[in-house]
């Protein structure tokens, strides 16, 4: 499939305001897949496609879980969680994107994990630091992710628990996984 097939398909699937964020996703995936030695032609798909499950009606991912036997626990969460977690299914099916790499760096896109390949970091800080990101410490996570990718990450996992936290939303155990693994041994302020 060529870029403008895959961009064709995933355009059915999302409005104008989610279409043009994964494109600009994807721009600064690859211009960090350049920086870092990563392919930047994975760095292309796993940009355009992260957010591919994103506007899909919740039926759809609770069917998903069911049928794919994935953990039960993903039952109690909600798009914010299944969109990445859940999203390879609809990628695979519907798209026949079958590269794990690209595949775990969707997976990964909102919870982070423990063990992230240099692709999921990159996917992981291209969703947040993007063009179109505005808010408190984006200035500073775009200047992190240009000097140190795994800093970056550090930056990131401990700024979203904290947004969690101080509006009482319930964390995600990978979540939190991901904070005990990136964020205390990192050299963070
Ligand atoms: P987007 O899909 O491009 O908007 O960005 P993300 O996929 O990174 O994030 C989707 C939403 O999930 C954001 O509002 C995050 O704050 C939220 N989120 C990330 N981790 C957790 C978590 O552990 N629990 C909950 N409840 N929400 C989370
Ligand atoms: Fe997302
Ligand atoms: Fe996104």
């Amino acid at each position: 499939m060529t870029r403008d097939e895959l961009l064709a398909k995933i355009q059915t699937q999302l409005k104008p305001a989610r279409f043009a964020h994964v494109q600009r996703v994807e721009a600064t995936a690859v211009r960090l897949a350049a920086k870092y030695g990563v392919d930047q032609e994975k760095a292309s798909i796993a940009g355009l496609v992260h957010d591919y499950a994103k506007q899909r009606p919740d039926q759809d991912f609770i069917d998903a879980i069911k049928a794919n036997q994935l953990d039960p626990d993903l039952l109690n969460w909600n798009n914010a969680i299944w969109h990445g977690v859940v999203g390879p299914v609809f990628i695979k099916a519907e798209l026949h994107i079958y590269d794990e790499e690209i595949l775990d760096a969707v997976r990964y896109h909102t919870t982070g994990n423990r063990f992230m390949t240099p692709l999921a970091q990159i996917i992981y800080m291209a969703d947040y630091i993007e063009p179109g990101r505005d808010f408190d410490g984006v200035e500073q996570a775009r200047l992190l992710t240009d000097q140190d990718l795994a800093l970056a990450v550090a930056y990131q996992t401990k700024h979203t628990l904290a947004y969690l936290i101080a509006n009482n939303q319930p964390v995600y155990p990978k979540t939190l996984a991901t904070y005990n693994a990136w964020v205390p041994q990192s050299q963070l302020d």
